[in-house]
């Protein structure tokens, strides 16, 4: 397998997978361990391990993709709304080092948890000084 990445063998059609939508530079097809009803990853063919190895040139040319593969899946579920989740390193839940976007279509009235708390406006405002870009 090319790069022992399961993603470029999915790519190259080396393992099969439910395809979704395909052209010269990106691949979309349901998520094997889905999240909700029609979960679905875009990637872009070209081997990248996440968002930061990626040329701003490729993510310029992936994320209309995206855009289009969700608008499609909105309409063809259908469902009533969609997060995009793309997860960069091991401590944020990253398990394939092939980046992929998620879109995960969502239902009225079927909650997904994501876990908030309360910020704290002294923390909040001490970390904003330390990395506010310039
Ligand atoms: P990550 O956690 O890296 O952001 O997401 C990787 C995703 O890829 C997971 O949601 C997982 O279910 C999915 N996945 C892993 N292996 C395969 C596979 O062989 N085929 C498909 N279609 N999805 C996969
Ligand atoms: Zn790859």
């Amino acid at each position: 397998m090319k790069n022992d990445c399961i993603f470029c063998a999915i790519a190259e059609g080396e393992i099969p997978s439910f395809k979704v939508y395909e052209d010269d530079e990106v691949l979309a097809y349901l998520d094997i361990n889905p999240f909700t009803k029609g979960h679905t990853l875009v990637i872009p063919k070209q081997h990248r391990t996440g968002l930061l190895d990626a040329e701003d040139s490729l993510l310029a040319s992936v994320l209309p993709k995206v855009k289009k593969v969700a608008a499609h899946l909105k309409s063809a579920l259908p469902c009533d709304g969609f997060n995009i989740l793309q997860n960069n390193g091991e401590a944020a839940g990253q398990t394939v080092r092939h980046i992929h976007f998620h879109i995960i279509p969502r239902y009225a009235g079927e909650p997904l948890v994501f876990e908030s708390h309360k910020g704290d406006m002294d923390e909040l405002k001490a970390l904003s000084e330390r990395v506010r870009m310039a």
